[in-house]
């Protein structure tokens, strides 16, 4: 059945667009390749950024001067404007919808400070900010009855000669291609730090589909080279130590008991000081043991259950192994002060979508923010596209497109294990592709990616069931993420000057 607007993932972009096209009249449907609470919007901690009437110690121009100061010239002014004048609204109408924010003694909205920032300004509840976030908006989308096709991959998004007209996408239960018509299109499918692999903070979702998708039909892409390092993973496992264990006070030592940097610094720099110890043969700690059990256990839980999970380290009293790991990008598809790609009718918003306004480097808590302010405001543009424009399709002729597609791939031999090659282009990202980068290395990086794609052919899948197949699903995925490792470089070579997270040792 045709939508007026058609939302292709389901985190906090996804959700808050559906739920603003919804209050406009549309009649959306919104497609995810996993359950909407499985987005990797569930795994934010630290908290959403916004200057709030009680605030006493910062004002929206601090909010606007951090963000610009962070994006190292990168940003478009007007948009963080926009963004940071949003943001006290946008808390308002998450308070308004029923997130549980952590409250002060006064009953106000709790906030803290987080690296990059001039005041305590991020709205939190616990560490579990995105978590609770990303169910409220759920719960707000069943009620107002809004479509959601769980467990749907996106194949190709469809154009007419005026604009888009719809998608095509495969269903995983049952491995059939199912194509949906809209005047509107939403891309709202995440980021791509997971071309890192192991060495990524992000979960397994975070493939780049949608933005290799766009690429695919001639959308523009832009900055893909910034990808932003987190100072705080955990050593074995790259799993989160949120930001806000520094914002609330916690240190970095290295293997000697020092610190070597300000820890509140913003994240590339952060992380840069981290990795020139690591280089110099230190390990590095996270120390949050003076901050003790009680405030440890009320403000920060998750980060304890987190150590102690993956690192088998109790963090009242012992010391957390840390490196930095991928985290976010800041690339993605470039849309107009409307959420517009340059094609007409389709529109992006959060990670996946490029706003200007994070430029080199993300200020911590401010794609959350994004989600929220953006998810709006494309939303409600989507749906005034929708009422004026409509497209139509032939169902059929692309059916019969994407099976030849997917039938070319069964065909495909698999003498080369391709999970073996998505390990190791995580780690040849991550250490050539990395937090510091060189052209010599860039260009080996390159060549080596070039190799791989040429023998994607010979990477077929094992699996030929028809129900639930996985491993065809994450060939799918990993197809996407050769394009994206393609561009990243290129982008990389293409800047040869050092710009926040994108940092050349031999410009
Ligand atoms: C551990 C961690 C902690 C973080 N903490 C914070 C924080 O404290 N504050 C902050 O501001 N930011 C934080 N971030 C960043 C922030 O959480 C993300 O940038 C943001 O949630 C991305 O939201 P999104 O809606 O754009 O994408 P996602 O939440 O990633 O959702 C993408 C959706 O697209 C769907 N999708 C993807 N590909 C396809 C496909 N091919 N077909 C169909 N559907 C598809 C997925 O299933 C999913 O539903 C954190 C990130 C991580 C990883």
């Amino acid at each position: 059945m045709k939508s007026d607007v058609l939302i292709i993932g389901a985190g906090g972009a996804g959700l808050v667009s559906a739920l603003h096209a919804h209050y406009n009249g549309a009649k959306v449907k919104i497609i995810t390749k996993e359950y909407p609470t499985r987005s990797q919007t569930c795994m934010a901690q630290g908290g959403i950024n916004a200057v709030l009437p009680h605030a006493k110690d910062d004002t929206i121009e601090e909010h606007i001067k951090n963000t610009l100061k962070s994006a190292h010239g990168l940003a478009d002014e007007e948009m963080v404007e926009f963004l940071c004048q949003q943001a006290p609204e946008a808390i308002e109408w998450l308070d308004s919808i029923g997130v549980v924010f952590s409250r002060t003694k006064d009953g106000e909205i709790a906030q803290r400070r987080l690296g990059g920032a001039s005041g305590s300004r991020a709205c939190y509840a616990q560490d579990y900010t995105g978590l609770k976030i990303l169910h409220t908006l759920y719960d707000q989308v069943l009620a107002c009855g809004i479509e959601i096709l769980n467990e749907r991959f996106l194949l190709e998004i469809i154009t007419a000669e005026d604009g888009v007209s719809g998608v095509s996408v495969l269903n995983i239960r049952n491995k059939k291609v199912e194509i949906y018509e809209s005047s509107a299109v939403i891309l709202a499918t995440g980021g791509y730090s997971k071309i890192y692999d192991k060495q990524t903070t992000n979960s397994k979702s975070t493939t780049g589909d949608g933005i290799a998708v766009a690429m695919r039909c001639g959308v523009k892409c832009i900055d893909m080279e910034f990808v932003q390092f987190h100072p705080t993973a955990l050593k074995n496992s790259a799993i989160l130590i949120s930001e806000s264990a520094r914002g609330e006070g916690g240190y970095l030592l290295n293997s000697k008991g020092e610190r070597f940097t300000n820890e509140l610094a913003p994240r590339d720099e952060v992380a840069r000081a981290i990795d020139e110890q690591i280089k110099k043969g230190e390990d590095i700690f996270l120390d949050i043991r003076h901050l003790g059990e009680s405030f440890i256990d009320e403000e920060l839980p998750q980060e304890r259950k987190l150590s102690l999970l993956y690192e088998n380290i109790d963090p009242v009293n012992e010391l957390i192994p840390i490196k930095p790991v991928a985290h976010y990008t800041m690339g993605g598809i470039e849309v107009d002060k409307n959420s517009q790609t340059n094609i007409a009718g389709l529109f992006a918003v959060g990670e996946c979508a490029n706003h200007k306004v994070h430029g080199a480097n993300r200020l911590g808590g401010n794609s959350l923010l994004e989600l929220i302010v953006f998810g709006k405001q494309t939303g409600i543009n989507a749906s005034e596209y929708s009422k004026k424009n409509s497209n139509k399709l032939d169902v059929s002729k692309e059916k019969t497109k994407q099976n030849e597609f997917l039938r070319k791939i069964e065909d495909f031999g698999n003498e080369i294990d391709f999970y073996k090659q998505k390990a190791f282009i995580g780690e040849l990202f991550y250490n050539k592709v990395g937090i510091i980068r060189t052209k010599k290395e860039l260009k080996e990086a390159q060549e080596m990616i070039k190799d791989i794609k040429s023998k994607i052919p010979q990477m077929g899948v094992n699996d030929k069931s028809k129900i639930y197949n996985t491993n065809f699903i994450e060939f799918l995925e990993f197809i996407n993420m050769i394009d994206i490792c393609e561009v990243v470089i290129e982008s990389a070579l293409k800047r040869e000057v050092s710009c926040g997270a994108h940092f050349r040792v031999d410009e």
